[in-house]
């Protein structure tokens, strides 16, 4: 008999297979215009790595990981009869997910040294999870994703979205069937006060709930928002949301977001009972969904989404450093947009750094920045509130050609100046 494909894969042929490479393509030249490089990092690491990062409690790493054994270790497992008998470094899995390797990855490479510019990381390739296949949902899937590790700046979190959403009209997806969702999920200070009063509610109904959620109210409550049974979503519609209970800090961050989408014209919808279904994520987090009906994606209707993890970097053994990122579902984006469509890539080569004279002008900053961008050009913007002379710093280790300059004087003329990093000619240009 034929051997078939495993369950739950798939195979890329003729334009299925140009499309996967166009949308990394498009993805990686377009997120580069936001200064993120590409990395390949390994499909499978050490099993901790996924326990540590993403928690023991999700249903991720608790029922879905595939483990790699090789022959010897197999036979070491078997004879104990588990795999706590292998050594550390010998339990390994496929990678469920991205944002756990990267991390990995910058924490081994040393790749934020201390007062520099956060790190920007973009990657794409397979992720496996032993789900139950269906419309959307496979165990071998392709993910494209971005991390910005280093830098706890909203304006580092808005560009990001903003890059994302960008990124999905040019692919082609229609921004009439995209809802970006958003929320804050906030710090470990107002969130513990918020889960106390989440059980509370939770016991309150526990009767009401499937299996699966009437344990989860007990080992992890939030992921309760997480479940798709229709019986749980009706007893959670009327559950007490974080948003009443953040902390000043988490509030200002959220406020902040939201204003810098609307500069970026970006269209966003709160959503207070979006938690994301991984653990390590702290504050401000979001989600893309797509019309469920017209995609027929039903269940299955995001097909990205990311957030803020505070304190990632820490638990997976590294330095004290925030990041941001997402991940991105090809085969859903390819669901959404109705067809395999092959793009033409157009690759820019001008680098620019966006600089400001004072920390008033950075919102100025951003928006310049994104302008930039819309016009095909990699612009990096300076995220920790350094002085003109570091920006320049930062523009020089960037290799930007242009250092634009933004001052209050020339701003209230409508213009800037422009520093020909080659030349060292200063000229003054009109916004
Ligand atoms: P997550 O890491 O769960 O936030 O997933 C990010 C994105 O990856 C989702 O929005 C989906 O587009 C995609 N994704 C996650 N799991 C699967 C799966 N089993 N099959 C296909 N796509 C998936």
């Amino acid at each position: 008999m034929a051997i078939k494909k495993p369950t739950g894969t798939k195979d890329l042929l003729f334009g299925e297979a140009q499309s996967w490479r166009d949308f990394q393509n498009l993805a990686f030249e377009h997120f580069a215009k936001f200064g993120y490089i590409e990395c390949y990092l390994p499909t499978f690491e050490q099993t901790e790595l996924f326990v540590r990062g993403m928690g023991v409690t999700t249903d991720v790493v608790n029922k879905e990981m595939f483990h790699v054994l090789s022959s010897q270790n197999l036979r070491t497992a078997m004879e104990a009869g588990s795999l706590d008998a292998l050594k550390v470094k010998n339990r390994l899995s496929l990678r469920p997910e991205g944002t756990a390797g990267v991390v990995r990855c910058v924490i081994e490479n040393n790749l934020v040294l201390q007062g520099a510019a956060p790190v920007k990381l973009a990657y794409a390739g397979s992720m496996f999870r032993a789900e139950r296949p269906q419309s959307g949902r496979f165990r071998e899937f392709y993910q494209l994703g971005v991390e910005c590790i280093g830098s706890d700046s909203v304006f580092m979190e808005a560009e990001c979205i903003i890059m994302l959403a960008q990124f999905l009209e040019d692919f082609g997806i229609k921004p009439e069937i995209t809802c970006i969702l958003i929320n804050s999920i906030g710090c470990e200070k107002c969130r513990d006060v918020y889960r106390k009063k989440l059980v509370v509610f939770l016991k309150s109904q526990e009767s009401k709930f499937c299996e699966e959620c009437y344990r989860r109210a007990e080992t992890n409550p939030l992921r309760v928002f997480d479940c798709k049974k229709l019986r749980c979503v009706a007893v959670m519609k009327d559950a007490p949301t974080i948003d009443q209970y953040i902390c000043e800090d988490c509030r200002k961050k959220f406020e902040q977001l939201k204003k810098l989408l609307k500069l970026g014209a970006v269209q966003y919808v709160e959503a207070p009972h979006l938690v994301r279904g991984l653990d390590y994520y702290t504050a401000n987090v979001f989600e893309v969904q797509v019309d469920s009906e017209s995609t027929g994606l039903g269940a299955q209707n995001a097909i990205g989404g990311g957030g803020a993890y505070a304190h990632l970097v820490k638990d997976l053994g590294g330095s004290d450093l925030p990041g941001f990122g997402f991940a991105l579902g090809y085969e859903r984006c390819v669901l959404a947009l109705g067809e395999v469509k092959v793009h033409a890539t157009d690759a820019s080569t001008e680098k620019y750094y966006v600089a400001c004279v004072d920390e008033n002008l950075r919102e100025h900053a951003f928006e310049y920045a994104l302008k930039l961008r819309t016009e095909g050009k990699i612009v990096e913007i300076d995220s920790q509130g350094r002085s003109l002379k570091s920006q320049f710093k930062q523009a020089d280790k960037f290799g930007a050609n242009f250092v634009v300059i933004l001052g209050p004087e020339e701003l209230a003329d409508g213009q800037c100046r422009l520093h020909n990093m080659q030349t060292h000619e200063e000229t003054l240009i009109s916004l």
